[in-house]
């Protein structure tokens, strides 16, 4: 059986290397500044590079089944992705953050489904996304719809790290969440000022502001969500939708 990998691996040492030696040179040479922190599925349909058309060196990538944030507090044990976070913010200085799901995404199914007793990891990890699901059958809408939620919650715990949520106020991060609906070949960013996902061609920013100012009273600094969207205990914090 031919081994497809190293064929690959050759490929892109003898054609592609070539052509972009001197970038890959210079991100050694000046190390990396990516400007983007990725949150993504790990679903292989989900292609980063190719959605933002990233060159090396610009993307600082984290994936894990749901696109999902763990809780700051350290609940969650030993997480590689609050690590990753932690590390963008304060050793990256990336100056955004986006949190991408999908449609059709494992994960956000699962949520709807009795999983494998033996899935213990899995199980807790859903966990993070469970305050998203409706109490509806189940449908291509309701997953649809789960989907976009579940990635407004990882947005919100997002605001739980200190240096995410100090950054975000003073306006040196921004936070974008991303549907990225596969069948359409489409992102819907999701407008934090009207509470619901919008078509990028349709959009007017790629998934963030306008934000208002800190609402003193909630440290909110999200405007109200529409209802339709919003999880039971309110979409973003101190909201109480
Ligand atoms: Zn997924």
């Amino acid at each position: 059986m031919p081994d497809d990998l190293l064929q690959r691996l050759r490929r892109f040492h003898d054609d592609y290397f070539p052509l972009h030696e001197d970038r890959f040179r210079s991100l050694v040479d000046h190390g990396q500044q990516p400007t983007t922190l990725f949150i993504g599925c790990s679903d292989s349909r989900l292609v980063p590079y190719l959605l933002t058309g990233a060159a090396p060196g610009e993307l600082f990538i984290v994936r894990n089944v749901g696109a999902l944030v763990p809780p700051y507090n350290g609940l969650h044990g030993l997480h590689g992705t609050a690590a990753a976070i932690e590390y963008a913010v304060l050793n990256l200085n990336v100056q955004r953050i986006v949190v991408c799901g999908h449609s059709h995404c494992g994960a956000v199914k699962a949520l709807y489904e009795e999983i494998s007793p033996e899935a213990k990891n899995l199980e807790a990890w859903l966990d993070l996304a469970r305050e998203a699901v409706l109490p509806v059958q189940v449908s291509p809408e309701a997953l649809r719809r789960t989907e976009q939620r579940s990635i407004v919650l990882q947005l919100e715990r997002l605001m739980d790290y200190p240096m995410v949520r100090s950054r975000v106020e003073q306006r040196r991060i921004s936070l974008h969440g991303w549907h990225y609906v596969i069948e359409e070949g489409e992102v819907h960013v999701f407008d934090v000022k009207d509470g619901r996902f919008l078509r990028a061609s349709e959009s007017e920013h790629s998934g963030t502001g306008p934000y208002h100012d800190v609402d003193p009273d909630t440290g909110s600094i999200f405007n109200e969500i529409d209802s339709a969207w919003a999880c039971p205990e309110g979409v973003l914090k101190g909201k109480s939708s």
